[in-house]
């Protein structure tokens, strides 16, 4: 203010001061002071030219380059000029952490969407484009009712009650492969809502695993218990001589047995489930667990039946498995297990153990049982799955056998397969990895 008060008043004195030196005699007066008024005039202009290139600066956004000096324009552009780099400073942060937000939203592992108060589609995420099939060309501001049109979803979002959410079929659910999502809505802003959806295909599937599992259970030792108590009952009520009383008690003893059995394949199952996976240095000797397997084979071949079948083992020496012994004797001994118990009686059976040429190994049992049809083979390992029912139960089978072999065959890296044809056998195979197969005669020595 001081720097515009004395340029005006420089600007007047100096005119002034001219028309006094040049001024004809006895006109120095009228002179001086009509030079002072247009050295004022002369000031307002040049004053007035910076005010306006500031404004046109202004208008322009070229204020960077602007320079008026000092005095009241200079300071104003100057200041101008420090406002505008720190609100573009702030764009830039601004739209840098908008960025890290969108980017967050993005990396989501919920599908994200965001509604204007008309429940237009302001912006989504990449997991909600492939939950509804959205497009970002196609879909941005579209009305998200029109684009998703389960009936559910509409009254939820009319409603307006978004204390809960609700479970809507997915854009690609089938009756075949059915999808679901869970969605949530939540209202923020003015009017604004905020949309989460979750994929929810895999804890309902467990969910629904969990309660056939809890069924099956149930069922599979209701059967038994019935059956024993109806035997007890008998024999608390009936005078039965002591012929008829060994037979019952005989009864009850195998349907208590066939509850144990089931009883220690669940756990087996359940210890699968809940044990770190078997090391990659324990090295199981595939000799040991062959001549187990044989001695089981033919105990439980004589047990069955009278006649007994035609076993053959046949294995390469000296081979060893990384992993867990009692594991690999489950796996090995409930295939060939299960060789025996539907195999006829002096049918073959062959168990074999054979190197691989990458290094790896191969465990097979191959038997001339009935065989299983095409169809059955995918769901075989599925707990309680069972092609011919009265057999599996007539032999104590529990119909969890080959979930514990599959089970112990993923812990081991192995693969399971099943070929069969009904009428003309089957054959159960493990495949190991080479990591996990060692020959004990290449074994380095520690000396
Ligand atoms: P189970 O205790 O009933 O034998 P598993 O899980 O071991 O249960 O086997 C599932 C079903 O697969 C069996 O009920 C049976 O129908 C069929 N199965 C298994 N092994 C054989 C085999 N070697 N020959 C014919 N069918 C078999």
């Amino acid at each position: 203010m001081y720097w515009r008060f004395f340029t005006l008043v420089l600007c007047q004195a100096s005119a002034a001061g001219f028309a006094w030196l040049l001024a004809p005699k006895g006109q120095a007066l009228q002179w001086t002071l009509g030079m002072a008024l247009l050295g004022g005039y002369l000031w307002v202009v040049l004053d007035s030219v910076r005010g306006v290139r500031l404004l046109r600066w202004l208008r322009d956004g070229a204020v960077a380059d602007l320079a008026l000096g000092n005095g009241l324009w200079g300071e104003a552009s100057d200041r101008v000029r420090r406002m505008l780099r720190a609100s573009s400073r702030l764009t830039v942060e601004s739209e840098s952490r908008l960025k890290d937000f969108l980017a967050a939203l993005q990396a989501s592992p919920n599908g994200v969407v965001l509604l204007d108060a008309e429940a237009r589609i302001e912006w989504f995420n990449q997991t909600a484009a492939d939950h509804f099939g959205f497009d970002v060309r196609r879909d941005l501001l579209q009305h998200f009712g029109n684009l998703v049109r389960d009936p559910s979803f509409a009254a939820y979002l009319n409603q307006r009650d978004f204390l809960h959410g609700i479970n809507m079929p997915g854009r690609d659910s089938s009756n075949a492969k059915p999808v679901t999502l869970s969605v949530n809505l939540h209202a923020y802003g003015e009017g604004r809502l905020l949309l989460l959806s979750r994929d929810i295909t895999a804890v309902e599937q467990a969910e629904a695993m969990r309660r056939d599992f809890v069924a099956n259970v149930s069922h599979e030792i209701r059967t038994p218990l019935t059956v024993l108590a109806g035997f007890v009952e008998t024999l608390q009520t009936l005078p039965l001589d002591d012929q008829e009383r060994q037979r019952y008690l005989g009864l009850m003893s195998q349907q208590a047995t066939r509850m144990q059995t089931l009883v220690v394949d669940l756990l087996t199952l359940s210890r699968l489930e809940g044990s770190p996976l078997p090391s990659t240095h324990e090295w199981v000797s595939v000799d040991v667990l062959m001549q187990q397997c044989e001695q089981d084979a033919r105990d439980l071949s004589h047990l069955l039946l009278s006649e007994s079948h035609d076993l053959v083992f046949e294995r390469v020496q000296g081979c060893e498995i990384a992993g867990s012994a009692l594991e690999l004797h489950s796996a090995m001994s409930n295939l060939i297990g299960n060789a025996i118990r539907y195999t006829p009686a002096q049918r073959r059976i062959e168990v074999g153990f054979n190197a691989l040429a990458d290094g790896g190994a191969l465990f097979f049992v191959k038997d001339q049982g009935p065989g299983i049809a095409q169809e059955h083979i995918p769901r075989l390992t599925e707990r309680f799955y069972r092609v011919d029912r009265s057999r599996s139960r007539e032999t104590g089978g529990t119909g969890l056998g080959l979930a514990i072999v599959k089970h112990v065959a993923q812990r081991h890296g192995a693969e399971l397969t099943i070929e069969s044809q009904p009428g003309k056998g089957s054959t159960f195979s493990l495949t190991f990895p080479p990591q996990r197969v060692r020959s004990a005669l290449q074994v380095p020595s520690l000396h």
